[in-house]
């Protein structure tokens, strides 16, 4: 049998079904496979080794006395900054370093439920402000396709976990790409859920009006399965929206005959990758082959995107980071002399310099006498984008597009440019402006051997949508190529 840390949580929780496996052992080879492979990517900031083989046990003790279900011991890792009752929760941040979180966040609570065990916490970029994991205070994570290369972020540590094996699946966040960008440079599965589907009672907040959990994982299969165990109404989100949840799974299988999926011009611009161009126009003659009708569409609001969120999310981060200041938890800066210079001198070395970038730009755009030249503008503009997607999805059920530009860079090669990291996320942030569901799935490989990405946009609450076209792909695709370079000796 094959070692239960290269299944699919699908394949490994069948396995467990059947008696085949226990889920110690499958954490146990978790943990093994962490223990060897971690040092060379840094996916993880914190393994709980202990805790997780406690959980495993609890988990096939529930299992014997009848209990049954997808999450019942699957091992998950969870980006670190989604709070764990006596788990350490980092932001990959100096400033949270020691944080131990009295609380678990909610979906937290629900994987629980569910039964499933907690592995660990993984490597971001500091508080989720970054595309490449370069930002953390706890070192880059490396790509598993490439140790040379980034594997995205600013949920790098979870796709890179997932697609390193080190996990069954795991829990980004994405408030601009970073559960999708991350997904498509490392070949893995990642969706941003609708705004609102999913609490975020306990995620450490970055933008508040565009944050969103979702499941990165090894196929389509496991995200409908991770959604539909995190989704739903809280009451501790006055954002959280209060609708039944739909059955993710059900429809999986059903296909794209006759339904209308739409091509972006905007999304096809001049300096996209040729090697991504193409693999994403072979994903789109696939969903042809399968009786999807190809409608090319507009969205002309596209080129404002990435301006519009550089306004809106420092100005949001300028206000939610206010709270680390030193006094009621996390760094605090020895010896000052008086409060002025404790709250000065513990943000100074607590905070990393993108953070610092964004805190600046944010409390500007919010100044007297700036805010309606930028903050309120902005929001005018994020209506326009908003209602691209409106009038869009009146004549096609989702969209179709790269979810990147160009395929991994280097390790270091733009950290001194922050304009050409922002635009990473050109194809990924108008879904957080609009607040529709966004997933990244596998279309591809670039001659080096790189993954590449496609990104599937549908309407609000259209996850079922989202995922069919998604799972319909991945079976028209039948990608191989190959494991990770990581994995190759394991
Ligand atoms: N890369 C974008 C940023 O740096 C998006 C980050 C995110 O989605 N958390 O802000």
């Amino acid at each position: 049998m094959t070692q239960p840390c290269f299944m699919t949580m699908g394949e490994l929780s069948a396995k467990l079904e059947a008696g085949e496996v226990t889920s110690e052992e499958a954490v146990l080879s978790y943990i093994e496979r962490i223990n060897s492979v971690d040092e060379k990517i840094n996916a993880y900031v914190t393994v709980d080794r202990e805790g997780a083989i406690e959980q495993a046990r609890d988990a096939d003790r529930l299992r014997a006395s009848g209990s049954k279900g997808p999450l019942l011991g699957a091992p998950l890792a969870i980006k670190d900054l989604v709070t764990t009752r006596n788990l350490r929760t980092t932001c990959g941040s100096k400033i949270l370093e020691n944080f131990i979180p009295p609380h678990d966040a909610f979906v937290i609570e629900k994987l629980k439920q569910a039964g499933a065990v907690v592995l660990g916490k993984t490597n971001m970029d500091e508080f989720a402000m970054g595309s490449s994991t370069e930002t953390s205070y706890f070192g880059p994570t490396r790509n598993p396709w490439d140790t040379d290369k980034i594997p995205g972020g600013s949920s790098g540590g979870s796709a890179a976990a997932v697609a390193a094996d080190l996990c069954a699946a795991a829990l980004g966040s994405d408030t601009g790409g970073s559960i999708r960008q991350p997904s498509a440079l490392c070949g893995i599965v990642g969706l941003k859920p609708t705004y609102g589907l999913v609490s975020r009672f306990g995620l450490v907040a970055f933008a508040s009006s565009l944050d969103q959990i979702g499941p990165m994982t090894k196929d389509v299969t496991d995200s409908a399965i991770l959604l539909s165990a995190i989704a739903g109404h809280d009451p501790n989100d006055s954002t959280s929206a209060d609708r039944p949840v739909d059955d993710y799974t059900a429809a999986l299988d059903k296909g794209v005959s006759g339904m209308n999926i739409g091509v972006a011009e905007e999304y096809f611009t001049e300096g996209i990758d040729p090697e991504v161009d193409s693999s994403v126009r072979n994903a789109i003659s696939v969903l042809k082959e399968q009786g999807a009708n190809i409608k090319t569409v507009s969205l002309p609001h596209t080129k404002y995107a990435v301006p519009t969120y550089y306004v809106i999310a420092p100005a949001e981060a300028s206000s939610n980071l206010a709270r680390y200041d030193g006094v009621k938890y996390g760094y605090r800066s020895e010896s000052p002399k008086g409060l002025m210079e404790m709250y000065k001198k513990t943000r100074m070395e607590g905070f990393g310099p993108e953070v610092k970038r964004r805190i600046m730009l944010g409390a500007y755009a919010l100044s007297a006498g700036y805010y309606d030249a930028y903050y309120l503008k902005a929001q005018k503009v994020r209506t326009l984008i908003r209602n691209d997607f409106v009038d869009v999805f009146k004549e096609v059920s989702a969209i179709i597009s790269p979810t990147t530009p160009a395929p991994a860079f280097g390790i270091g090669e733009k950290s001194d440019d922050p304009l050409q990291m922002y635009l990473s996320d050109i194809f990924t942030i108008s879904c957080n402006l609009a607040g529709i569901p966004g997933l990244s799935l596998p279309c591809g490989f670039t001659s080096g051997g790189l993954p590449i990405g496609a990104q599937i946009q549908g309407d609000f609450f259209s996850e079922p949508t989202v995922l069919r076209v998604a799972r319909a792909l991945e079976k028209g695709l039948k990608l191989d190529g190959g494991k990770p370079a990581i994995n190759q000796d394991g």
